[in-house]
């Protein structure tokens, strides 16, 4: 039987999205939707679950949106995954169920995102407590309100157990709210999705820094267990000014991306935004930045085909306009009375492949030329806030937590997320967070059969 054509997803054109923050996305309508449900095989050992971090049965919510039982489809997503909708719009479908498809071999995989975007977004959130000789007893505090944190509180006080999350920020979501642009995640979206993870009983402390405000130390008497779910909204610091320990002109990635989530221009007139880094973070400054009328360029020591950012990301930034310099490493900033004027950069080409496969790269010795610019941003990477552990003889391994705590922490603290795997996809942070919780909740159990 010939394989039919798969369904043209529906985008805004990038005339249409760079003088805004619209979900470029335009999901699926009913009939698309049939007719892409229609098209998987509902293979008998369906290798598209391999592909999803979150363990989905994406066959059966498929089976299910066929018959168009989309309440029933999203209860059972909403079982493993308390951030369905997100996940929808954010995952990287390609290299994850998409590409697991078999129908991938073929060029035409199921467009599964899209089916599980349309039930995430037509069918009820139904909140769904434990029944109640499951329920089990106990305290936690969990630290951080992103992904991880508000997975692991959805775990928890849906098995009964009482969960205070302690938020150092005004607002819930973490760097799912502070640093994903609104043109992939409406903030609906994500607050709807918020507000049905707190129905089941978690309360929130805004502005709270555990580690300044409260000693973490404090929580050991007051919670049966601590949960660690900090993210890593660190950004490194380019060290490119003979000040070693502040780049003083330079932005960091995050602070950045917030301020312009939150509305805050940082500038009143068209600059040149020097972008360095070459991840998803480095895009969305890039991107943000074509929205707010200033001028980027993304500045990568390799080449466009070992960029780590997702290639739909760098193909979408470049059609808004973002301008990139590849095979290029700043070696030092140049700046005139104070001012920032640009950088002195080196030409790089590739070299051996490292330890982990990756092309190296070499710079070119003598190389070294200029490029204007007026701000530099700085998203070469990321690491944990320490300041959470203030107090505590616990110590940050490559700028991330630890997996387990010894001595007077050991089975009291856990942690969870980006905090302990280092910046990473929302499914897999969501995951994590659900795995710590069912840790918890085994304990507690034990602990009060
Ligand atoms: Fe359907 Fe593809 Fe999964 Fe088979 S592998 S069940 S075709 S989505």
């Amino acid at each position: 039987m010939p394989i039919q054509e798969r369904v043209k997803l529906r985008e805004l054109s990038a005339e249409d999205r760079i003088c805004n923050y619209n979900e470029i996305s335009l999901g699926l309508s009913e009939k698309e939707l049939e007719y892409e449900a229609n098209r998987c095989l509902q293979c008998k050992k369906p290798s598209c679950i391999k592909g999803c971090p979150a363990g989905l049965d994406i066959p059966r919510f498929i089976k299910l949106s066929r018959e168009k039982k989309f309440n029933e489809a999203l209860s059972e997503i909403l079982e493993i995954n308390p951030f369905s909708a997100t996940c929808a719009r954010v995952c990287p479908y390609g290299f994850q169920c998409e590409g697991s498809c078999v129908l991938n071999k073929t060029g035409r995989p199921i467009a599964i995102g899209a089916i599980h975007r349309f039930i995430s977004d037509y069918g009820e959130y139904r909140m769904k407590m434990v029944d109640d000789d499951k329920k089990v007893s106990g305290k936690v505090a969990i630290i951080g309100g992103g992904i991880a944190g508000l997975s692991a509180a959805y775990e928890l006080s849906r098995s009964g157990v009482d969960v205070d999350i302690y938020e150092s920020r005004p607002v819930i979501g973490g760097l799912a709210r502070v640093s994903i642009p609104p043109y992939r995640l409406a903030r609906e979206v994500l607050d709807r999705e918020i507000v049905y993870i707190l129905s089941h009983g978690a309360k929130i402390k805004n502005n709270i820094v555990v580690g300044k405000d409260i000693p973490l130390k404090e929580f050991f008497n007051m919670y049966d267990y601590i949960i660690l779910a900090v993210g890593a909204s660190k950004c490194w610091s380019l060290r490119l000014s003979s000040n070693e320990e502040n780049d003083f002109f330079a932005y960091s990635a995050i602070e950045f991306i917030e301020n312009y989530m939150f509305r805050k221009k940082i500038f009143d007139r068209t600059l040149k935004i020097l972008i360095i880094g070459g991840g998803n973070t480095a895009i969305d400054v890039g991107r943000i930045s074509i929205r707010e009328d200033l001028v980027p360029t993304i500045i990568y020591r390799r080449g466009k085909a070992q960029m780590p950012a997702l290639p739909k990301e760098i193909e979408e930034a470049e059609e808004e306009g973002v301008k990139f310099k590849f095979f290029e490493v700043p070696k030092r900033a140049i700046l005139e009375n104070g001012k920032f004027k640009g950088i002195e950069a080196l030409q790089a080409r590739l070299g051996a492949p490292d330890s982990s496969g990756r092309p190296s790269f070499e710079v070119i010795e003598g190389s070294e030329h200029f490029i204007e610019g007026d701000v530099l941003v700085s998203a070469i990477g990321q690491e944990v806030d320490s300041e959470v552990l203030a107090g505590c003889d616990i110590h940050l391994e490559r700028g991330l937590l630890p997996h387990d705590f010894g001595g007077e922490y050991k089975d009291k603290i856990f942690s969870c997320g980006d905090a302990v795997s280092g910046p990473s996809v929302v499914v897999k942070a969501m995951r994590s967070g659900l795995e710590v919780a069912r840790d918890v909740i085994g304990r507690l159990k034990e602990r009060n059969p």
